[in-house]
């Protein structure tokens, strides 16, 4: 989705965002649709960006430090002048996510900062201007902006341009080390002039900086959701590497000790084909999943809704899905309501949904061995009645916190609660999608350390005149 979160009042000052390793390498860029910096990244730009950000290592490393003990906090990096005349970058660092193992090497390769792109001269004249001019409405005061290289006046409350000489009492503007404000006040006694100004200037001069700080976090909270995406897209191809990868070479290994003949004890040999059909079965659907999810991006995901008996297919799909489940020493019980109303639904997408509940119930069990299946009805508000299928885990639980956000495409809790589990972040966004395509919802309710249940839950379907 291209979709712009815009914060109140005027963005025009944003240019573009990017996600950036530890090295200042560009890994994705988010270009606003109504900018006029269509497309891509110029190659001397990005190689700009680069230099500027080793220039800050120290700093940065700092700022990765503080975000993984939970602060936040912004660096302002000037780009060269050359490229472009008064472009910022404001970095942050990006949560930690769960990494890989064995990518501990490409640590480099991983989203580590993500920084927006600022026109200084635009944000003073945006987002500072109309505050400014409220201060100074009020007061008798005249606020001023300039380059510091030229001197060139940026911004002033004084509409006459022929007042607008720089005042004495000078600062330079926080974010910008390029630009200067000043204030001068109007048409005072002296004496009333000295006095006013100190007092002035203090409260002037701290009010400037916090404007600086909100304004800035405003455009960051508006584009906080595109930069969060393109960070875990870009983490999410290493992620998905991997799970080919794995399960490709186990495959290989062994079939390749089967193809040798070297293991003589049939038992054995059932238990190696078992590990091979395992992990073909994991790389499906891992293939599945991004297939489907890419139909779903470019919107060619359709659904073939028919009269479904949902207890039915919970049963097909548990039959399938119950050898894998007690092979890996799970337990699963079974809590079936009798009488299920019939719903409207794709079958397929019906049983991906349960597969994909499935899967994470055994990824995130931790130590727990147990898994519940169960379907239900309920009434409702309205004259409808919920028809649903829950599957519960006593595993890792999730954080409330997190409880929404892991519907977000490529979104996975981070490596703060611990778990090795691999996966993609792409599994119950599917599965959000396929409930919603079908006018029903995926629910939640979970607590660390005690376990997770989702519920899937349909409408009943009206009675055929027949039925
Ligand atoms: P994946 O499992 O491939 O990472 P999902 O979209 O299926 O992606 O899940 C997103 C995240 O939600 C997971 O990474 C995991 O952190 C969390 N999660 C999903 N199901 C469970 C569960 N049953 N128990 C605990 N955490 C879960």
């Amino acid at each position: 989705s291209s979709r712009i979160d815009r914060p109140e009042g005027n963005t025009r000052a944003l240019r573009f965002g990017v996600v950036l390793d530890s090295q200042g390498g560009v890994l994705q860029h988010i270009i606003r649709p109504d900018s006029s910096a269509r497309g891509t990244l110029p190659p001397p730009l990005r190689a700009r960006i680069r230099d500027s950000i080793r220039a800050h290592g120290p700093a940065l490393a700092r700022l990765s430090r503080l975000r993984r003990e939970g602060y936040r906090k912004i660096v302002a990096i000037p780009l060269p002048r050359d490229i472009a005349p008064s472009l910022l970058l404001l970095v942050t660092a990006v949560a930690p996510m769960e990494r890989a193992p064995g990518t501990a090497g490409t640590e480099r390769t991983h989203a580590s900062l993500q920084a927006l792109a600022l026109d200084a001269e635009d944000f003073i004249r945006d987002i500072l201007g109309p505050k400014f001019r409220d201060i100074a409405g009020a007061e008798d005061f005249i606020l001023v902006c300039t380059d510091r290289a030229t001197g060139r006046v940026i911004l002033s409350t004084e509409p006459d341009s022929s007042q607008w000489t720089m005042p004495e009492q000078q600062r330079p503007l926080w974010m910008f080390p390029d630009h200067r404000v000043g204030i001068r006040m109007r048409g005072e006694s002296a004496a009333e002039l000295a006095r006013a100004r100190t007092t002035a200037s203090i409260v002037l001069f701290s009010a400037v900086g916090l404007l600086l700080l909100a304004g800035a976090w405003l455009l960051f909270r508006g584009f906080q959701r595109e930069l969060r995406l393109a960070a875990m897209r870009s983490d999410f191809v290493s992620n998905v590497s991997h799970e080919l990868k794995t399960p490709l070479a186990l495959i290989r290994m062994y079939a390749e000790t089967l193809e040798m003949e070297r293991i003589p004890d049939p038992e054995a040999q059932r238990e190696y084909l078992r590990v091979i059909m395992r992990e073909s079965d994991r790389l499906s659907r891992l293939i599945n999943n991004i297939l489907a999810f890419s139909r779903i991006e470019s919107g060619r995901a359709h659904y073939h809704r028919e009269r479904l008996d949902l207890g039915a297919t919970v049963r097909a799909v548990l039959a399938i899905y119950r050898v894998h489940l007690e092979h890996e020493g799970f337990r699963l019980t079974v809590e079936e309501a009798d009488a299920l109303p019939m719903i409207d639904a794709d079958a397929e997408a019906v049983a991906e949904a349960l597969l994909n509940l499935l899967d994470n119930a055994m990824k995130y069990s931790g130590e727990s061995r147990e898994i519940i299946v169960r379907t239900g009805t309920s009434d409702t508000e309205t004259t409808d009645r919920d028809v649903w299928v829950d599957v519960e885990d006593h595993g890792i639980g999730i954080p409330p916190d997190q409880q929404k956000l892991i519907f977000e495409k490529f979104y996975r809790v981070s490596a703060g609660l611990v778990h090795t589990a691999k996966g993609s972040g792409l599994g119950l966004t599917l599965v959000d999608h396929i409930m919603r395509a079908h006018g029903g919802r995926i629910d939640v309710r979970s607590t660390p350390g005690t376990g997770s249940c989702f519920r899937l839950c349909f409408t009943a379907a009206a009675p055929l005149p027949g039925d």
